[in-house]
């Protein structure tokens, strides 16, 4: 338990100097300036449209790696991984237009789901088979999206089970040991609740998009320009319909770059 603890203690130290928000509530201002220089993004490309994607996106080639049993800012090693996170899924729209970026680019994503949006029942036929296939994976954001530090341990536990059992209905896979507190909220306590029941691996991020809330597409762009890095677990939304207007953008950038999205058990053994 103790070793447990300082783990999850590392981890805490990362977010902290890391500092970067996720589901609008979390913003600190202490971000550090990725040193990894790129040219500008094409901001003038077209609006994404699935027949002009330019090539499907490989599948990864890669040596899956046993994984770190603390919570997960950044993909460990070296390398030109980056994992893809999607949250929530407020929006039937956004969510169904991620799906078909998906399916026509090749690109990999994690969603990190709430049950309780009716987005992801409306898109499970079309997003099932992209799950089968591996190229998406779900992950747990709890059922209704609460402040798990705030609530007592059952809740916890209730919040990720009730999910997971509508991931299964849904998706047929078990998104264990993956979730993702909302709002990064996090405390020894969460974690070793959560683990409790399976839950061993909270995903946190190294850069957001910052579109848990309405920002406008330009600023989607400026914040893939910041976060999409090497080894970077970046996270976005299906929330708010920016985003899917500068997709194009966001796959040109990451093919520029040179990196490869990968799930999280596509990096994992485990
Ligand atoms: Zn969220």
């Amino acid at each position: 338990m103790e070793m447990e603890r300082r783990e999850f203690l590392g981890g805490l130290t990362s977010i902290l100097a890391l500092g970067l928000s996720g589901c609008s509530e979390i913003a600190l201002n202490s971000s550090p300036t990725p040193t990894i220089k790129y040219g500008p993004a094409p901001y003038k490309t077209p609006e994404f449209v699935p027949s002009r994607t330019p090539r499907p996106l490989p599948p990864p080639s890669i040596d899956k790696i046993t994984r770190p049993r603390r919570a997960l800012y950044r993909l460990p090693g070296e390398g030109n991984l980056m994992a893809w996170t999607v949250d929530d899924g407020a929006s039937s729209e956004v969510v169904s237009a991620y799906a078909k970026f998906a399916k026509s680019s090749g690109i990999r994503l994690t969603f990190f789901m709430n049950g309780m949006y009716s987005s992801w029942a409306d898109n499970a036929k079309q997003l099932r088979p992209l799950v089968e296939s591996g190229q998406v994976q779900i992950g747990n954001h709890t059922f209704s999206h609460p402040w798990l530090t705030k609530e007592s341990d059952s809740v916890i536990v209730s919040q990720l089970l009730k999910n997971a059992k509508t991931i299964k209905n849904l998706f047929g896979v078990d998104p264990a040991p993956y979730y993702r507190p909302p709002y990064g909220a996090i405390d020894f306590r969460v974690f070793s609740v959560a683990a409790s029941v399976g839950y061993s691996a909270p995903i946190m991020w190294y850069g957001s998009l910052s579109d848990s809330g309405k920002i406008t597409p330009e600023q989607v762009v400026d914040f893939a320009e910041k976060w999409f890095l090497p080894q970077h677990i970046v996270i976005g939304h299906a929330n708010y319909p920016s985003v899917t207007k500068v997709f194009t953008q966001l796959l040109t950038l990451i093919i520029q770059r040179q990196l490869q999205t990968v799930t999280l058990n596509d990096v994992f053994l485990n």
